[in-house]
């Protein structure tokens, strides 16, 4: 344990925790000019110094040689409610990241840090933990008696939590899971919902077990009440931290409130456009009160953009990945799918098929028929794609009229089986259309990566290139097999 500058200072009190000794120097180089920097290389040290310390900010690394860092999250948390922890990891999963939230952690941040946005965090943490600390002894002060003052102090209180929760994380379920906690804990619902109506999406979160409500409840109001807001029904459910999330999506319709439940509508806002509302649904004749109902509105209100970002932020990853006219893969995933599958092949010692496709004359469809019935080909050739591949399996729009598919273990037989099964499905079945009926071919080539003898993905197109380009040689309509 070291500890740098002078603890009689009055300047904020760090902890660094890292096995790795040059990374506790560079943190203590980043910081000592303004704090009080103290360091130390595993997770036992760490708690000692804690339990003998009162430590405005507290940074470690999530995986240390004894303990974890979630255990040190946890340890500081429980001794010391204001503990401000960042954690500082070098390969996040989901599962940690939601594990620490869950613990309560200010803030976490990926390897390699940038000095100057690790100082700012730090700002923020040393900061918070003051303002936190002040409206708690403002609660605790014997002179303020009305207890009109002492709730609002505490809702301030609540919400700057909340708050520091909600922007942890750009997770759909988790933000999602945040705030029905929230409410559910505060409002003592039967359960919360969140009806989301942006961009394409139209999805229900809910969260049955929290509340008083249990599963039976919830599938009710689904089906007597949820299926009639919607003209069709996708219904995910998934367990997370102990809770069971339903998620509905489909499109809306009208949404018939059932009589035996009331439910409290908050509309979510964004920029004066409505996003969706919090459904707090309790029993007639448990009221929700006027304080509580104002805490539901500044919620919605804080917790709107926030889901408008998420979902601004899904679209955005789904179309830097996605073709408009298919819906399928565009060229820049099928190349990052196609390194992801060599990557796995060569670290498995497994084979997979690349199948290129092109579709024969199709500058003549074009001329002859139009460009939209051009587009409809194309989106009925993807269709028959897909009918064939296994979940998995990766069909991508390459080119204009070019489609590369990736068979995950699969050799060149399987790959040629399916290729043939489509080759003649494009044959034998007409493309119809409004107005026409046509009759087009593709030409396919295949490749296959076999990983106990790698080449590169270059290497690997250019096998199945040159096949498709035999097959167009040789008469189209028919799928070569790359020697
Ligand atoms: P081949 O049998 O040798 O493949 O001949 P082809 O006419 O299919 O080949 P070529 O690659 O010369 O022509 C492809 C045409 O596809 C040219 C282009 O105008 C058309 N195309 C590319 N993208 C789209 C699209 O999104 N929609 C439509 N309708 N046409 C497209
Ligand atoms: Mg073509
Ligand atoms: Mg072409």
């Amino acid at each position: 344990m070291e500890t740098t500058g002078n603890t009689a200072s009055g300047q904020p009190k760090v902890l660094v925790v890292d096995d790795d000794e040059s990374i506790c120097d560079l943190l203590k180089a980043a910081l000592s000019a303004r704090y009080d920097v103290t360091s130390c290389l595993n997770g036992r040290d760490a708690v000692a110094l804690i339990g003998e310390r009162d430590f405005d900010a507290i940074i470690t690394d999530l995986i240390l040689p004894d303990i974890s860092g979630i255990d040190i999250l946890a340890y500081a948390k429980n001794r010391d409610e204001f503990a401000e922890v960042l954690m500082i990891t070098g390969n996040a999963t989901v599962d940690s990241a939601a594990s620490a939230i869950n613990q309560g952690v200010a803030s976490y941040m990926l390897k390699p840090f940038s000095i100057p946005e690790l100082r700012g965090r730090v700002e923020k943490m040393v900061a918070s933990r003051e303002f936190h600390r002040k409206s708690l002894q403002l609660i605790k002060r014997d002179d303020i008696s009305d207890p009109e003052v002492k709730g609002h102090i505490n809702d301030v209180n609540s919400l700057y939590h909340f708050t520091r929760k909600l922007m942890l994380t750009l997770e759909i379920a988790e933000v999602m899971r945040i705030i029905l906690e929230e409410a559910n804990q505060k409002a003592g619902a039967l359960f919360c919902s969140l009806e989301v109506d942006l961009l394409e999406y139209r999805e229900v979160y809910s969260m049955p077990i929290t509340g008083e409500a249990g599963r039976e409840t919830l599938d009710k109001v689904f089906a007597d009440s949820w299926a009639s807001a919607f003209t069709h029904i996708d219904r995910e459910s998934f367990q997370k931290g102990g809770i069971q999330h339903y998620i509905y999506k489909g499109r809306q319709g009208t949404f018939t409130p059932l009589p035996e439940y009331k439910c409290l509508n908050y509309p979510l806002i964004v920029t004066g456009k409505s996003i969706g509302s919090l459904s707090v649904w309790t029993v007639p004749g448990r009221e929700i009160g006027h304080r509580l109902d104002q805490y539901l509105h500044i919620l919605t209100s804080i917790t709107s953009p926030v889901i408008e970002h998420v979902y601004t932020d899904l679209q955005a990853r789904f179309q830097a990945k996605t073709d408009s006219l298919t819906g399928i893969a565009n060229h820049r995933h099928f190349y990052e799918v196609l390194e992801r599958e060599i990557a796995r092949a060569n670290r498995k010692k497994t084979t997979f098929a690349l199948v290129l496709a092109d579709i024969d004359n199709f500058k003549l469809i074009n001329d002859t028929f139009g460009h939209p019935v051009g587009d409809a080909v194309i989106i009925e050739l993807t269709r028959r794609l897909n009918a064939n591949v296994r979940t998995g399996d990766v069909v991508a729009r390459y080119g204009g009229e070019e489609f590369g598919v990736i068979l995950t273990d699969t050799d060149l037989e399987g790959a040629a089986v399916l290729a043939n099964r489509v080759c003649e499905s494009v044959a034998a079945t007409p493309f119809t259309g409004a107005k026409h009926e046509l009759t087009c071919t593709a030409s396919f080539g295949l490749a296959a990566y076999d990983g106990t003898k790698p080449v590169s993905k270059g290497e690997l197109i250019f096998r199945a290139d040159q096949a498709l380009y035999r097959s167009k040689r040789e008469g189209k309509n028919r799928v070569t097999v790359a020697d």
